[in-house]
């Protein structure tokens, strides 16, 4: 997968301070620093306790030793991939990176050279092959390792496992073994290496650890300031450019906490928290606590159970298939909307270009289609994830305490959209929770290998995992086909179809029958025509028969 350049890299490190920047000069020394290469679209975070230790544990297993042996800032940075894939970023350099193997699903480092340097100096004591010194200069030259230049290896190599290439104490490239250490031991023949990257002449001098928040803080003070100066200005010109009320939408992620942060700082703002139903529960404690310490005047958008009842009539959702975003969040805001803001809101939204290629082009104010009445504006768009930290370290703010956790993205825990690694990250937080979960996978007919392995997050598969299927074996399922109106509802079916031309559709029998009361059609009348009778939809007074609530409904459109 080709990774997306987003917007700019300014990814810097000073080697005086050994703390990454987001600015040609540290502002804690003054001295320049210097650019890093890493893939787009360099959405670098930094690693937590957590993340070290699941980074440190990956390498042990590959190697008999840790990475990070002590304190010292450490980076990920998220390569857009089939799976998991985060370069590690340590001392200026990545010193290699962490895959989740979607087969054997688990966790895997796999070094770059200034990463095996530093497990080859801490005593590795597996997953190495070392060549003769004359074997050594082929493989600088752009040679793989073939076996009669081996002199050594580790006998409990697997193949297709990641290596460290050593010739006379040092190392000289990485790669992956093509065959196993047993068969390595009993052939002077083949290719035992692949090699992915060879030494070249920098030295591997590892600077000096030590390094804390405070003096990562010092480094980026003049950036993070000149980002805020911004991202204020930029609010309160939206501000005063749209007389609108100002809502900031508070999800409980990073993002959202630092654009809540900003804006209190223009305006005290009525701040909104979707409760999608599908919620971590410390994401639920996490908003309570702040919304108590911040004193925020806090609307809660309820979806309640619509997300479990939605699954009955439309299936599983998928990335291909998102009515979950419909019925669980839109359907929530329309409703928050019609009974308290029916001519919209200003809503500040904690979205970034690094984020996706969807919303790097969505520029800094846009409408959502699906809500009309909101506009929405992002003062955060131009801002990684390490500004980000950076902001929230330096307002003291308490962030989720899932990141600390080791998660990533702080969203839905049934979101399709999770990486395989995050499904088991949650699994092993949640045990019960994923178990309702994997229940309702198993009665929309998924198999157990489907669930295993993730198949469930589309509803069609794509190529890639069309291959991973077939590699592994497993059968795809007879999923659960469009579901039928059932007990036909005459009286909602003849309200629906007399304001929508006077013929009963199937889509009309669907949407009356059906409907979930999300709340997604209330967005689209302009009139205050509808209404909900018995929890589902119901067209009354004022109706102009436009249609426009009609197409929207998540039933006519996904069904
Ligand atoms: S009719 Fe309205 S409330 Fe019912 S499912 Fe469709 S959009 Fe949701
Ligand atoms: S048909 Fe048009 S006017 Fe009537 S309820 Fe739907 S959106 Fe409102
Ligand atoms: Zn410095």
């Amino acid at each position: 997968m080709k990774a997306p350049y987003l917007g700019r890299i300014d990814l810097y490190w000073c080697q005086n301070c050994n703390v990454p920047v987001l600015a040609k000069k540290c502002c804690a020394c003054e001295k320049a620093t210097e650019k890093i290469s890493i893939t787009p679209p360099g959405d670098v975070r930094p690693a937590f306790a957590h993340d070290i230790e699941v980074i440190n544990q990956a390498a042990e297993e590959g190697f008999g030793v840790p990475l990070i042996r002590d304190e010292r800032i450490v980076l990920l940075n998220s390569v857009p991939g089939f799976d998991r894939f985060d370069e590690i970023i340590v001392d200026g350099a990545v010193a290699g990176a962490l895959r989740f193997d979607v087969e054997k699903l688990h966790l895997e480092f796999m070094p770059r050279l200034e990463g095996a340097a530093r497990i080859w100096t801490a005593g590795a004591s597996k997953g190495f092959v070392e060549v003769a010194e004359d074997a050594a200069k082929y493989i600088l030259d752009g040679k793989s390792v073939l076996m009669p230049g081996v002199v050594g290896f580790d006998r409990g190599l697997q193949a297709g496992q990641e290596v460290i290439v050593t010739a006379g104490g040092r190392v000289i490239a990485v790669g992956k073994t093509r065959f196993s250490g047993e068969q390595a031991a009993s052939t002077d023949k083949g290719m035992f290496v692949k090699v992915r990257k060879r030494a070249g002449t920098g030295d591997n001098r590892i600077p000096a650890g030590g390094q804390s928040r405070e003096t990562l803080l010092a480094a980026n003070k003049g950036v993070i300031q000149s980002f805020e100066s911004e991202a204020l200005a930029f609010i309160k010109k939206t501000i005063d450019a749209h007389k609108l009320p100002v809502v900031v939408s508070f999800s409980g992620g990073k993002d959202s906490l630092a654009t809540l942060l900003l804006v209190r700082k223009i305006i005290e703002p009525k701040v909104l928290f979707i409760d999608t139903g599908i919620e971590f529960p410390e994401t639920l404690a996490y908003v309570e606590k702040i919304a108590r310490e911040f004193d925020l005047d806090l609307i809660t958008a309820e979806a309640g159970d619509r997300f479990w009842k939605g699954m009955d009539v439309f299936g599983m959702s998928g990335r291909d298939y998102r009515w979950c975003c419909k019925v669980s969040k839109l359907g929530p805001v329309a409703k928050v909307m019609a009974e308290s803001y029916p001519e919209g809101f200003l809503n500040f939204i904690g979205q970034r270009r690094y984020e996706s290629e969807i919303r790097a082009k969505s520029g800094r104010i846009w409408r959502n289609s699906w809500l009309p009445r909101q506009l929405c504006a992002s003062p955060i768009q131009n801002w990684t994830a390490l500004h980000i930290w950076l902001y929230i370290f330096r307002e003291e703010a308490e962030a989720n305490p899932l990141y600390e956790q080791g998660l990533e993205r702080i969203g839905c825990w049934v979101c399709p959209s999770s990486s395989l690694a995050e499904t088991y990250s949650f699994r092993e937080l949640h045990p019960e929770m994923w178990q309702r979960f994997e229940n309702a996978l198993f009665s929309q007919g998924f198999t157990a290998d489907e669930v295993k392995f993730g198949f469930w997050r589309w509803r069609s598969l794509p190529n890639g995992q069309r291959s991973l299927m077939d590699d592994l074996g497993v059968e795809p399922c007879n999923r659960r086909q469009r579901p039928s109106p059932g007990e036909s509802d005459t009286v909602r079916v003849e309200n629906l179809a007399s304001v929508l031309g006077g013929e009963v559709t199937d889509d009309i029998s669907l949407r009356a029958s059906l409907c979930l009361g999300c709340g997604v059609c209330l967005a689209h009348c302009g009139q205050g025509a509808i209404e909900f009778q018995g929890g589902k939809v119901w067209v009354g007074e004022g109706c102009l028969g436009c249609g426009k609530c009609h197409v929207r409904c998540p039933i006519v459109k996904y069904l």
